[in-house]
């Protein structure tokens, strides 16, 4: 193995003894004892609330054009939203699967159910998109801010918009978000996938219009190809998964939205009533715009956990060891080989590791085992049907449990911890394919007769 950062890997092993526990692709957790509070858990970010506000105002203006082309969102009114629902049964499952109890009550934001593209890159790929899109039709003279941006939905705009091209590498998810978006309005897209990414997605986009370059390497084989390729044509616009502070802020308005639904179900959030969300992280950008919209709206009384698959720890590893982007899983022989799409990542975004490390409270890894188990256990309980990567986040009330250290650091108590709401953010689903949707659900019903 090649040395990072000028040590050997066994230097780093142990220095930051954890880095074995995740070699050894054992769930592990790791609650960041230099959290921060208020202002101070976001410095260095460089974005604050009026960044959060243009980003909503830009998706109001879109609102219109969304729901006269994605007749599923017309009932929002063009607003790409998804909905937060309780989730008692599976909160008594877990309990008695684990033997714990949880103190407060679990519910379940559920991403798998946004229209159009049916993952939370629903939110930023789509919002990233739309971006360009208002960009490139004001430019032309096409538009002003003022207008109703259903003319977009015309024969001259998607000649304008079949000028330019819009490139992104993907492992599926992200590559479906925008691909149907682009399409639609009518760029020349090209989605980079990678070996992971699933053919039912590949056929999909290639269905909407969508040119699909296959790779036989990773997610960052497939986003290098991307990058060279809109290096070289002006025209281009590349979306950049792990720098794009555009593709962010979409995912950073659902803070806010998620403000009005907690409003809506009468659910209070602060000192005494904590908010911790847990987030599947793959590259960052999703989770930590999600939690830099949380934080603006909660401050303290949220407190963000991300959740990485055993095999692709990229974030845990990146803030544990301050190395950020400059150290990859693979530079410890970690594989990154995992059922959870989205989540396949060996190296995270710098830019959301270093300006956010303040701001999340803790990471944990989980097995490919019990993702399968805990897609059954959902289904089972509350006849929800999402993908692997969307139950990552039901160990984390666990996680958060163990930690008698971290909860005595954050004043956790018993008795503001009875008043906890522990809220999953179930990332994906509604696009797969029953047959495979089935086959997961077989996989956790096996795994769960055996443990
Ligand atoms: C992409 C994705 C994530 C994580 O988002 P990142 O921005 O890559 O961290 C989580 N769940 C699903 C289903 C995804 O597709």
């Amino acid at each position: 193995m090649t040395s990072i950062a000028g040590k050997e890997p066994s230097t780093w092993e142990a220095k930051f003894p954890l880095i074995r526990e995740l070699v050894a692709y054992q769930e592990t957790a790791w609650f960041n004892p230099g959290i921060r509070s208020g202002k101070a858990a976001l410095t260095g970010l460089g974005l604050t609330v009026a960044d959060i506000d243009d980003a909503a105002a830009r998706l109001r203006r879109f609102a219109p054009y969304i729901a006269q082309v994605f007749p599923e969102t017309r009932l929002s009114a063009g607003i790409i939203e998804s909905p937060l629902y309780a989730a008692p049964f599976m909160q008594a499952a877990i309990e008695r699967r684990e033997d714990i109890r949880i103190p407060g009550k679990l519910w379940v934001k559920m991403d798998a159910e946004l229209p159009i593209s049916g993952s939370i890159k629903a939110r930023g790929g789509i919002y990233e998109v739309l971006h360009h899109a208002e960009w490139v039709a004001l430019d032309a003279g096409l538009i002003t801010r003022d207008s109703d941006y259903r003319e977009l939905d015309s024969p001259e705009a998607r000649e304008l918009f079949a000028e330019h091209s819009i490139a992104v590498g993907s492992t599926g998810n992200l590559g479906l978000s925008i691909g149907i978006m682009s399409a639609r309005l009518g760029f020349n897209v090209t989605v980079h996938m990678s070996a992971d990414a699933r053919p039912w997605k590949k056929e999909m986009l290639r269905r909407h219009g969508v040119e699909v370059a296959e790779y036989e390497s990773d997610y960052s084989v497939a986003v290098a190809a991307g990058r060279k390729q809109a290096r070289s044509d002006p025209s281009m616009h590349f979306v950049d998964d792990e720098n794009s502070t555009t593709l962010f802020l979409g995912y950073a308005v659902a803070g806010r939205r998620l403000a009005g639904q907690l409003q809506a179900f009468d659910i209070p959030v602060d000192e005494k009533h904590p908010l911790f969300v847990y987030l599947p992280c793959g590259v960052g950008g999703g989770p930590g715009g999600i939690t830099f919209g949380l934080k603006t709206v909660f401050g303290d009384a949220v407190h963000p956990v991300f959740a990485e698959p055993t095999h692709s720890p990229s974030m845990l590893l990146g803030v544990r060891t301050g190395l950020h982007d400059g150290v990859c899983v693979q530079d410890f022989g970690i594989d990154n080989v995992t059922a959870a799409d989205g989540l396949a990542v060996g190296r995270p975004s710098g830019f959301v590791g270093r300006s956010l490390e303040h701001a999340i409270d803790g990471y944990y890894t989980v097995s490919d085992e019990n993702l399968y188990r805990y897609l059954t256990l959902l289904r089972e309980t509350e006849g929800l049907k999402v993908e692997p990567s969307a139950v990552a986040g039901f160990l984390g009330p666990q996680r958060v449990l163990d930690d008698a250290a971290y909860l005595k650091r954050t004043k956790l108590t018993s008795k503001v911890l009875a008043n906890a709401t522990h809220l999953v953010w179930a990332t994906g689903g509604s696009m797969v394919p029953p047959d495979e949707m089935n086959d997961y659900f077989r996989k956790g019903v096996e795994l769960l007769l055996e443990f």
